[in-house]
């Protein structure tokens, strides 16, 4: 029998539908799978439960804004879509071969190619499908936590723009891999490996992304700016990867096994000629991949000199092993500054001339003026008087400058300089975030410091280790002659007069701290002047440009203002509630408010904090304005922070305490506890406890994590949790067993006492004498314990039981046991006697919400005791400091529920 002949026709078209055929039939093979299904819909459901964390950072609930929600159902599903792109781009090379199929599909008139290509569709559209699933996961969870400003634009950027091509690198990486060796398991192995690797070798300093494959350069998202200034790194390193990628592809269709011949060697043979034919090809992606490779490089090492973290550290370590030797020398202080700064959102940039008043306090001639300079901003520093520049190591951010005719103690003169930052191109990692398109961030570090910074000096032990530098320097105990001269945060200035002129562009408002004398527009641009008055600051101020929009209000003759991301109005009226009431306290118990304006302004998330400068406080997008408080239990961070940031206008700014240890908490301890008492004025005394309890977990890992020595309070150094967490819980204390108001009096008398005090500063023996003042006799241990020493509770309930009285009262019998320790801050402790007033209490209601039937102090001066209390109510719970008040170990067994007998 004879077949009918069949014209072949290869043309384009004919190659084009097949490719389009093969892509098709292979993108339902795998979505037909039921591995695939069973891969998607965990991930579906782990994304969901995820999504509906995303409202919730460091334990506080935030409105689950689109930034968030990306970031967690993109991380979360991250690992499933690589699975399924490396596990199926397995399944497509090796299909035909598994099914013993290859003989027959390999010598179909298919091109190489296309063959290939459609395996990489196919893997594309089903990435594709996942990612948009993931996609509306987000939107499903933003629905159901009651968050409906779906920003779809932001979603799009960041699933198909970012997301996914890394999703297909992987892919393309997987294939080639699985072309290429004769194994499916070793190539899936190699693509895992590769995940394991690369966060080693960030850790080994290999930071380098032009060698990491698939690495795309760090991003933030922020609401004030957009992907801003990361656009073009993403656009470039993705474009460079997309091409690596594809080159990869091309090397793939080369080596594509044909037939049943399999040996490398043969196969190199044939992929000889194949690569001749894709040539065209493989220089098309060598040119993307060499011009976006180029591009970035350019950027991010000629640009930009490209640093490790390593190189960065060598630096500092460097600065301080050349010219720690000049810590002490005898320097003039800053006592004016007076600045013009013009900055340049549009280009990340500023530049500025000022002065500074230099005033030689000591007594004898200064002829050397040193200066340091860690952020490289400084320029061209001179005096009102002859000199010359004697050392310009700009490597290790120092200058020396000699003067022609010293300055002569008591005499004054300026320094002149200018200071500018210029952003080029962009960076791999590292960009600076004080600049941005929309919300510039920079404060009084990008101007010069007069002699040497010690706050320039590693702190880590480990780092400081490694860079084989002495541990750091404990510093002076309270009362050092040298050191109770120096104020604590600038070393190198007294209290300053502050008067600013800052520029911007038309569309943004220019702040600095101080009063605005003045506003103008010159050539398109925006000019504001500001000035302190009389009124005299830390030298300690920041620039701040925006688009912002503005709420205002009024205490007092306080004008009120907050400088805000429209569409993070949210909580608004409580920041404004929160600094009304924080006067009102303050001013009240403390004494006068120095300033008459008190201004917040939002800065994108790139950095996470509020800071508290003269009468203005910056204050981290991402922490308070999208705060979102479900339960009326929750702590409200938002309303704490404001609070504490305001407080500092007198623990920082009016009462400063000199290079010691201790004083620390002189300013930080008191904003806490400050903020602390405006929390319980807004939220009572009762929603108190969970912040308290907040305070001491905090507090008791944070001295589970000490790797140095844990100091007591008023000799703090370097250790937050101490000026933070146990400067809260102690000063909240010290007024539960005194009283509130005569805690506030010790404080009122002791900022009298000190207030802008210009050295000797004062330190914690005078603020410790103040606290005793105020506290009776038998007491004082509580100072002892609390501020002195590191003592330790372990309190316990260990019975409670309860009989009803003929007259329908409740007898309660409650047994506890009380111990207490000393430590001595390196993991020593010894027992204490106990002798020492404690909270018992009674309680019905539940655990969460105790309603106190009963609640007085007992002297406990027995490790056990058992007290009887008669209470009105049906109890439910009693407890030794059950409220924990005090530092416990175990603060979790103070209550115990009451049976009835
Ligand atoms: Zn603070």
């Amino acid at each position: 029998m004879e077949l009918p002949r069949v014209t072949q026709v290869f043309g384009s078209a004919t190659t084009w539908k097949q490719l389009l055929s093969m892509t098709r039939l292979r993108f339902f093979n795998i979505v037909h799978e039921v591995p695939f299904w069973a891969i998607a819909l965990i991930m579906i459901v782990f994304v969901l439960i995820s999504g509906h964390f995303a409202g919730r950072s460091n334990g506080v609930e935030v409105w689950p804004v689109t930034y968030l929600m990306v970031a967690v159902v993109s991380g979360q599903s991250g690992l499933f879509l690589v699975i399924i792109g490396a596990l199926y781009a397995g399944e497509l090379m090796w299909r035909e071969r598994d099914v013993r199929f290859e003989q027959i599909h390999d010598s179909l008139p298919l091109r190489d190619w296309a063959d290939f290509v459609s395996k990489f569709l196919a893997l594309t559209l089903v990435e594709t499908v996942l990612a948009s699933v993931v996609l509306v996961c987000g939107l499903l969870s933003q629905a159901m936590e009651g968050y409906f400003r779906f920003e779809l634009g932001q979603y799009a950027k960041e699933i198909y723009l970012i997301y996914l091509p890394q999703m297909l690198m992987v892919i393309l990486l997987a294939l080639f891999l699985q072309t290429v060796l004769g194994n499916k398991f070793v190539a899936h192995a190699i693509v895992v490996g590769f995940f394991v690797l690369i966060p080693v070798l960030y850790q080994y300093g290999i930071e380098n992304r032009l060698y990491l494959y698939g690495e795309i350069t760090p991003y933030t998202y922020s609401d004030m700016n957009g992907y801003g200034h990361f656009v073009r790194g993403l656009f470039w390193s993705i474009s460079y990867w997309i091409s690596v990628g594809g080159l990869l592809g091309v090397f793939a269709v080369s080596f594509a096994r044909r037939g049943t011949e399999q040996s490398f060697a043969s196969r190199l043979k044939a992929a000889w000629p194949r690569m001749a034919r894709l040539t065209p090809t493989a220089t098309v992606f060598l040119l993307l991949g060499g011009t976006s490779g180029g591009v970035f490089y350019y950027n991010t090492h000629v640009v930009n000199k490209f640093r490790t973290a390593e190189q960065n550290r060598h630096r500092s370590a460097e600065y301080e092993r050349r010219y720690k030797k000049y810590q002490r020398l005898a320097q003039p202080k800053v006592t004016a500054v007076d600045a013009e700064v013009d900055i340049y959102p549009e280009r990340r940039s500023f530049s500025g001339r000022g002065y500074y008043t230099l005033v030689n306090h000591t007594d004898k001639p200064i002829d050397e003026v040193h200066v340091t300079d860690s952020r490289e901003s400084v320029e061209d520093v001179n005096f009102d008087r002859p000199f010359r520049q004697t050392l310009g190591d700009k490597e290790y951010f120092y200058a020396t400058y000699q003067l022609d005719k010293p300055l002569e103690p008591n005499e004054s003169m300026r320094m002149n300089f200018r200071v500018a930052y210029t952003s080029r191109g962009f960076k791999d990692g590292n960009e600076r975030p004080e600049f941005a398109y929309n919300g510039t961030f920079f404060d009084r570090d990008y101007f010069p410091f007069v002699g040497y910074n010690q706050s320039d000096e590693i702190d880590d032990p480990v780092r400081r280790r490694e860079e084989k530098l002495a541990p750091l320097e404990e510093m002076a105990a309270p009362g050092d002659p040298y050191y109770s001269n120096i104020n604590l945060f600038t070393s190198d200035s007294e209290w300053v007069t502050f008067h600013s002129i800052v520029s911007t562009s038309a569309d943004q408002i220019a702040m600095a701290p101080g009063y605005l004398k003045r506003d103008w527009t010159v050539n398109g641009r925006r000019y504001f002047e500001y000035d302190m008055g009389s009124t005299r600051i830390n030298n300690f101020f920041s620039f701040l440009s925006g688009r912002f929009s503005v709420k205002r209000d009024q205490w007092r003759d306080v004008k009120l203002e907050i400088y805000y991301q429209p569409g993070h109005e949210y909580n608004l009226d409580k920041m404004m509630d929160a600094s009304k009431t924080g006067l009102d306290y303050y001013e009240k118990n403390f004494g006068p408010f120095q300033f008459q304006q008190f201004r917040v302004l939002e800065y994108p998330r790139y950095r996470q904090f509020a800071q508290s400068f003269p009468n203005t406080v910056p204050f981290a997008e991402g922490i308070g304005f999208i705060e979102r408080l479900k339960k009326p239990d929750d702590i409200d961070l938002l309303y704490f922070v404001t609070a504490h940031e305001l407080a500092h206008q007198w623990w920082g700014h009016q009462l400063i305490g000199s290079q010691t240890q201790g004083s620390n908490m002189m300013s930080e301890s008191l904003a806490e506890y400050s903020a602390l008492k405006v929390m319980e004025k807004k939220y009572g005394e009762d929603m108190l406890r969970k912040d308290l309890r907040y305070e001491l977990d905090r507090y008791l890992r944070g001295r589970g994590g000490e790797t140095r020595h844990e100091p007591p309070l008023v000799l703090v150094q370097r250790e937050p949790y101490v000026w933070y967490q146990k400067g809260a819980l102690v000063m909240y204390a010290l007024a539960d067993y005194i009283g509130e108001d005569r805690v506030n009096l010790a404080l009122r008398n002791f900022l009298e006492k000190n207030r802008y005090a210009k050295g000797p500063y004062p330190d914690t023996r005078g603020f410790v004498a103040a606290l005793r003042e105020q506290t009776p006799l038998d007491l004082q241990y509580v100072i002892t314990d609390m501020f002195e020493s590191i003592v330790l509770y372990d309190n316990r309930a260990v019975t409670g039981s309860y009989v009803e009285t003929p007259e329908k009262k409740f007898k309660v019998t409650l047994k506890v046991s009380a111990q207490k320790k000393k430590a001595d801050g390196s993991g020593n402790e010894t027992p204490m006697t106990i002798h020492d007033l404690i909270d018992v209490g009674v309680f019905s209601g539940t655990k969460e919400h105790l309603k106190r039937l009963n609640l007085h102090k007992e002297w406990i001066t027995q490790e056990t005791g058992t007290f009887e209390m008669v209470v009105d109510e049906k109890p439910t719970f009693a407890g030794i400091d059950p409220y924990n008040k005090l530092i416990d170990r175990n603060p979790a067994d103070n209550l115990i529920e009451v049976e009835k007998k």
